[in-house]
């Protein structure tokens, strides 16, 4: 395989003025750039690094393992976005700063046990299945007050907002009203509990309109690095 060529200098700040664009024209703060570094290699994330980017996003604990310790001097900010295996959530826990997968009650004793104390809180978002029936990630959007309840019980948890992966429909009108479901959702849980500010949502075929629906941070991978060129392989979750 040829060296992977690391990413043009254009692609990130082009990116950037169109999440700036997008976000002008709805109230609050600017979206965030979550940078997706999937399959990409340590090079890719360190030069996005040098132009600025600190967020990155990961599918996979293994995968970013190897990342994270050739990168350790940069300190970069991981998130977690692939489904979140019970048996990793102890190596996800100390390893990552963010998780945005948090779907179901075991995972928040197994993250909050495992998060080093010294590492402070873990920052976690709820991932709701907004729409995608043949999708058994995320939690049911009834489940969401229950689950924030049992997170609030756990100092070593700090519970930031929701994070969800609407169906890639091709009908962008339905993708709106999905987007919208969750608004609302995130707006209801931040009226009952303190620090709700993160509502994850929006790819790159979709995030200007996902950020028109109130995203505040986008999950951006092939806009910004490129097609993958490979299909990640069948692997078992993160
Ligand atoms: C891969 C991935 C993304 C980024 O997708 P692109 O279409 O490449 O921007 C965002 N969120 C999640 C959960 C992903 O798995």
């Amino acid at each position: 395989m040829p060296p992977p060529k690391p990413p043009q200098q254009p692609a990130l700040h082009a990116l950037l003025e169109r999440i700036q664009r997008a976000s002008a024209l709805r109230a609050g703060p600017p979206a965030r750039l979550l940078a997706v570094s999937k399959t990409q290699p340590a090079e890719a994330l360190a030069a996005l690094h040098a132009q600025g980017q600190r967020a990155f996003g990961e599918n996979y604990v293994q995968e970013a393992a190897a990342k994270q310790t050739a990168l350790a001097d940069l300190h970069l900010e991981w998130h977690l976005i692939g489904p979140l295996q019970s048996n990793k959530a102890p190596l996800a826990a100390s390893s990552f700063d963010w998780i945005q997968t948090l779907d179901r009650p075991k995972l928040v004793s197994l993250l909050a046990n495992a998060r080093p104390p010294q590492r402070g809180s873990l920052d976690v978002l709820i991932q709701v299945n907004i729409d995608d029936e043949g999708s058994k990630s995320g939690c049911a959007p009834e489940a969401v007050p229950e689950l924030a309840n049992l997170i609030a019980q756990h100092p070593a948890l700090r519970l930031r907002g929701l994070m969800a992966i609407p169906a890639p429909d091709p009908d962008f009108e339905r993708r709106r009203a999905a987007f919208r479901r969750m608004r609302r959702l995130f707006e209801m849980l931040g009226a009952e509990r303190n620090g709700i500010d993160t509502l994850s949502m929006g790819m790159s075929e979709d995030f200007e309109l996902a950020i028109a629906e109130g995203a505040t941070l986008v999950r951006i991978g092939s806009a910004l690095f490129g097609a993958r060129e490979l299909k990640p392989r069948a692997r078992p979750p993160a």
